[in-house]
């Protein structure tokens, strides 16, 4: 007699997420199934992940149709897991991370020029799929980016997002070495952005509210230390022969508008602290000396792999308070608070 047999559910370990179930709802700690990679795409063991101000496109519902639950987190670092079919340039194993360019189409118009980070259909980790807020993750080989073996997690997870953008937007900008550049905002990218400033060669005067970051800014790279609030930043980088470069990082159209007379001629106001409100400038200001104002978003894993490479080489790192998984209500708060010094890391 045949004996009938059952194929037994493979018992599936749970894994813990911090999701958003709703636009403007809390962090919820739930378990979910372990996901498993489709074709081209690679699971990764979550070890670290960043937690960025942009999370809050995500928290709150501010991106045009997303989609609910929605786990966040576009600074990823971790291990790949499990390959999906197609996949043969990533193995198990491998280190990886993903940042906020999270795959593009191939079909537009921009991707056939090769335009990748202009894709018009760019998914965003974390937006357009799940981020890192998880144990494990699946995310296309589009988005993968290679981590460098000497870079520990925690450290590489700020330079997806954070580090990326202020290192790709000053090596496209105008200023050689020797020129004057200058980095308004100590934060989150601010102290990033005086490191890539300091190692490319530039003369860096950071920008910041109060005296209280003078000597960490010194520390960081900065030649000179501008006080906004004891004196005019925009007199004062004149005084200096005028920028050739302001990488405006904090998050106020207010305080980057009244920068741009710093600017020397053919300078630029490289724009990378994502404000609601509007810059105010007059032709005047950017006619004479021929200014510009240039808008900068992240980069491609490409970029990335430059920038933690770059890293890698002259010592850039990030400052980072580091939070469990489980307490990203906390490290969220943390972050928007304006306080931490200065990304705020989850680790798994
Ligand atoms: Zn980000
Ligand atoms: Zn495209």
């Amino acid at each position: 007699m045949a004996t009938l047999r059952v194929a037994a559910k493979p018992e599936v370990a749970p894994m813990k997420v911090a999701q958003i179930s709703k636009p403007g709802g809390d962090f919820e700690i739930v378990d979910r199934d372990i996901p498993t990679p489709d074709a081209g795409h690679v699971r990764i063991k979550v070890q670290a992940c960043g937690v960025c101000h942009s999370d809050v496109l995500t928290k709150d519902g501010l991106w045009p149709g997303i989609q609910y639950p929605r786990i966040p987190g576009h600074e990823v670092a971790g291990i790949v897991d499990e390959v999906g079919d197609g996949v043969s340039a990533w193995k198990k194993g491998q280190r990886v991370g993903v940042g906020w360019h999270g795959g593009q189409d191939n079909t537009c118009r921009e991707c056939r020029r090769g335009d990748f980070r202009n894709c018009r259909n760019l998914k965003v980790c974390g937006i357009s799929y799940d981020g890192g807020y998880e144990e494990y993750m699946v995310a296309p080989v589009e988005a993968l980016v290679a981590i460098p073996e000497s870079l520990s997690d925690v450290d590489a997870a700020p330079l997806l997002c954070a580090g990326i953008t202020t290192y790709n937007a000053l090596r496209h900008g105008r200023a050689l070495p020797g020129d004057l550049v200058a980095v308004q905002g100590i934060g989150g990218l601010g102290h990033l952005g005086i490191q890539f400033a300091n190692k490319f060669g530039y003369k860096v005067a950071a920008i910041g509210r109060g005296s209280e970051n003078a000597a960490l800014a010194k520390k960081l790279g900065a030649n000179v230390y501008i006080d906004s609030r004891a004196t005019n930043a925009a007199e004062a980088l004149q005084k200096l022969g005028g920028a050739q470069v302001i990488l405006a990082t904090a998050p106020s159209s207010k305080a980057m508008s009244e920068l741009i007379d710093g600017l020397g001629p053919n300078g630029e106001l490289m724009v990378i602290g994502a404000a609601f409100d509007p810059i105010e400038v007059t032709p005047l200001q950017l006619i004479s000396g021929s200014k510009t104002i240039q808008g900068w978003a992240a980069g491609t894993p490409a970029d990335s792999e430059d920038t933690l490479r770059f890293a890698e080489l002259s010592g850039v790192r990030p400052m980072v308070e580091t939070y469990p998984l489980e307490k990203a209500a906390e490290a969220y708060a943390r972050m928007l608070s304006g306080k931490a010094e200065f990304r705020v890391v989850l680790t798994m």
